[in-house]
């Protein structure tokens, strides 16, 4: 049943990010740019990423993990229905 279905996957949308610009969108540009190294991931047109990695950004963009989801969808970056299934809990 549906109960047993993983959650959806975060995936960043790297063409996108690569066209947006300004201090906010650098520190996100920076950490996805780091997981594309240590991976040596680098002709992808996406990233999937982490569960604890949007953590690790929401302590950096100090906002809660949630929120900081839905600001990423509304940059184009992430998928929507991963940031649905984002929660504020550990
Ligand atoms: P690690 O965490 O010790 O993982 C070693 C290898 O285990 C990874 O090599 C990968 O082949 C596999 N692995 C670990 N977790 C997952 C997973 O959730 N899904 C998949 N498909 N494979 C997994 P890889 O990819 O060459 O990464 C090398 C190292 O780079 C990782 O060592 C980790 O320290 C870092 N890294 C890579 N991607 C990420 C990431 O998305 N987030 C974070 N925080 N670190 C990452
Ligand atoms: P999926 O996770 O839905 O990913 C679909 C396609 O998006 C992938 O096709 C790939 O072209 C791209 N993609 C997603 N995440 C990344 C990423 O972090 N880096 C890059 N470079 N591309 C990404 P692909 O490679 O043919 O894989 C097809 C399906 O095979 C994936 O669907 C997934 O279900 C599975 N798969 C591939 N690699 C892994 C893996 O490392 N771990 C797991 N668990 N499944 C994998
Ligand atoms: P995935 O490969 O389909 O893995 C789904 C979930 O299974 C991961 O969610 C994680 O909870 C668990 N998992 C898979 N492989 C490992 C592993 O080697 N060690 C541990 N401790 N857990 C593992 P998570 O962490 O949210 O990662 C989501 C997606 O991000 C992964 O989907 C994969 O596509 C990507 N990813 C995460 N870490 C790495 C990594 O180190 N290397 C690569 N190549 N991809 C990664």
């Amino acid at each position: 049943g549906a109960a047993a279905e993983p959650p959806p996957k975060l995936v960043l949308d790297l063409e996108r990010l690569g066209e947006l610009e300004g201090v906010e969108v650098a520190p996100l540009a920076r950490y996805a740019a780091t997981i594309q190294a240590q991976r040596g991931d680098y002709n992808g047109k996406v990233l999937s990423i982490r569960k604890d990695d949007l953590r690790t950004l929401a302590v950096i963009y100090d906002e809660r993990p949630s929120v900081l989801a839905d600001r990423l969808v509304a940059w184009g970056v992430l998928n929507a229905d991963a940031a649905e299934a984002v929660t504020d809990e550990e």
